[in-house]
C-alpha cells in the first residue's frame, strides 16, 4: 500500500511496545508486553483498523480487474458495486455463481493470512435477491455461513422490506424512543444557580415554561390536516396535488399498482412533456427527423404518438376487448386517464383498468424507443405482450389480489379480483 519505512516503524512500535497486566484477586500480576495490538481503547485503533480494510479493497478490486470476482453493475453504464465498508460491517455485493463465491471465500482466508484479521462466518449472511432458495444455501455453504431472507438489518435500518409500511420502520422508532426515555431528561443542578447571570436566566427561563403543563402521557405526533389528528398518506397526496400539481387529477397520479417511474412518465405524457422528437426539435434539440416511426404521415409527438397513431390505436382497441370495455376513441392522454378515472363503478376494478392504460402508455413508447434507439422492430403483438406481462407483474407483486393466476389473467385481466 506504500507506506514509507519510517511511518511503519513508529505503528510497529506502538503496537509492540504496549505492556499490561492482570489484577488476580485485586492483586496485579508482572507487566508483560503486549507484542500484537495496541491497548484497548488506543485512539489509533480505528484508524489502523481503516487502513487494515483498506487491503481487503485493493484485494477486492485487483480480484474484479483480473475477472476472479464480479459485483453488480447498475444499468445504463452506471458504476459495478462490489463491497461497501462501513466501520466494521462490511457487505458484498455480486452475481450469485458459485465461482464468484469461492473466490470472495479465498480472497477472505488470503486477508485473515496478511492481516491477521479473521472473518467471523458464524456472524455472516448470505442473502440472495431474486435467487431461488436453494441456490443461496448452497452458496452460503461454501462460504460457511447462514442462508438468510431479506429483510436485515444493516447500520439499524432494515434494509428490503417495504419502506410503505408502518410496521418497518417500527424497530427504528423503538431505537429512537429508548434513547429518549433513558434518563435522557431527567433534570438535575450540577451546581444550584447563584450568580446574578444564572438567577435571571433562571427566571427567564421560567417564565418561558409558565405556561407549559406536562402530563405524564407518551408523547404523540397530530396530523394538522385529519380532522381526528391522525396521519394518513392520502391526506398529504390531497394537500401536494392542491399546491403542486396544479389541474392533474388525483385518482391518475396515485396509482399504488403502478412503479413511480411509469406514473411520473403518464403525467409527462399527460402535459406533453416526453421528449418526443417534436419536443426536441421545438427546444433547438437537433433531431434526425420528426416523422412518426410507425406509420407514414404522422409525427412524432406525444398524443400522436400514444394515442392517434395506428400502432396505439390498436393497441388501445385490444386493451379494452380485453378488458371486456366497449371502445371509445380517445384524442389525448388525459383524455384517456380522465376516461379511466371515472370509468365504472367498482374502484378496484378501475384500479387494475388504469393500472393497465398506463402499461400501454409506457409499452408503447418504450416500443418507440426500442425502434429508434435500438432498431429492434416493434410490432402490435409485441406491444401487446408486453402490457399483459408487465402490468401481471405489478398486479401480483404490488397489489393485494389474492387470484393471480397467469391462464386467467390473459384471459381476462379482472380475473384477479
Ligand atoms: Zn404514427
Amino acid at each position: 500500500m506504500g507506506f514509507g519505512n519510517r511511518w511503519r516503524f513508529w505503528i510497529r512500535g506502538s503496537l509492540a511496545s504496549s505492556r499490561a497486566f492482570v489484577l488476580i484477586n485485586g492483586v496485579p500480576t508482572k507487566e508483560f508486553p503486549i507484542t500484537k495490538g495496541v491497548r484497548q481503547g488506543d485512539l489509533l485503533s480505528p484508524f489502523l483498523f481503516i487502513i487494515a480494510m483498506e487491503g481487503l479493497n485493493v484485494a477486492i478490486r485487483s480480484a474484479i480487474q483480473n475477472s476472479l470476482y464480479s459485483g453488480i453493475s447498475l444499468p445504463n453504464n452506471g458504476p459495478s458495486i462490489s463491497h461497501l465498508f462501513y466501520a466494521d460491517d462490511v457487505l458484498f455485493v455480486g452475481d450469485c455463481s458459485l465461482s464468484n463465491f469461492k473466490n470472495l471465500s479465498r480472497i477472505l482466508k488470503c486477508f485473515h493470512v496478511v492481516s491477521g484479521l479473521n472473518v467471523n462466518f458464524h456472524k455472516s449472511k448470505v442473502y440472495g435477491i431474486g435467487i431461488e432458495n436453494s441456490d443461496v444455501v448452497s452458496c452460503a455453504n461454501i462460504m460457511g455461513c447462514e442462508a438468510a431472507n431479506l429483510p436485515f438489518v444493516y447500520l439499524g435500518v432494515p434494509v428490503g422490506a417495504n419502506k410503505n409500511l408502518k410496521r418497518n420502520w417500527k424497530p427504528v422508532i423503538d431505537k429512537v424512543q429508548e434513547r429518549f426515555s433513558s434518563n435522557g431528561f431527567l433534570w438535575a443542578w450540577r451546581k444550584n444557580p447563584s450568580l446574578p447571570v444564572e438567577m435571571a436566566e433562571l427566571a427567564q427561563l421560567c417564565r418561558l415554561l409558565d405556561g407549559v403543563s406536562l402530563s405524564s402521557d407518551p408523547d404523540s405526533w397530530k396530523s394538522k390536516l385529519s380532522s381526528d389528528g391522525q396521519f394518513y398518506v392520502s391526506d398529504i397526496c390531497k394537500l401536494i396535488d392542491s399546491k403542486v400539481t396544479v389541474g392533474t387529477n388525483s385518482t391518475t397520479v396515485w396509482v399504488n399498482l403502478v412503479p413511480l417511474k411509469i406514473i411520473c412518465f403518464v403525467w409527462r405524457a399527460s402535459l406533453d412533456g416526453i421528449p418526443s422528437s417534436m419536443a426536441l426539435s421545438r427546444r433547438g434539440v437537433g433531431v434526425t427527423s420528426t416523422r412518426c416511426l410507425f406509420c407514414i404521415n404522422g409525427v412524432d409527438d406525444t398524443d400522436h404518438l400514444l394515442i392517434a397513431c395506428d400502432l396505439a390505436k390498436e393497441v388501445f382497441k385490444w386493451i379494452f376487448k380485453w378488458c371486456d370495455v366497449p371502445f371509445v376513441p380517445f384524442s389525448s392522454v388525459s383524455e384517456a386517464l380522465n376516461f379511466a378515472a371515472k370509468w365504472g363503478n367498482c374502484p378496484k376494478k378501475r384500479k387494475v383498468f388504469l393500472a393497465i392504460l398506463y402499461g400501454g402508455l409506457w409499452s408503447i413508447w418504450k416500443g418507440r424507443n426500442d425502434m429508434l434507439f435500438n432498431q429492434v422492430p416493434t410490432t402490435i403483438s409485441k406491444v401487446v405482450d408486453n402490457i399483459i406481462t408487465m402490468v401481471f407483474g405489478w398486479v401480483k407483486h404490488r397489489g393485494n389480489f389474492g387470484n393471480c393466476n397467469w391462464a386467467n389473467w390473459c384471459c381476462s385481466p379482472f380475473s384477479v379480483l
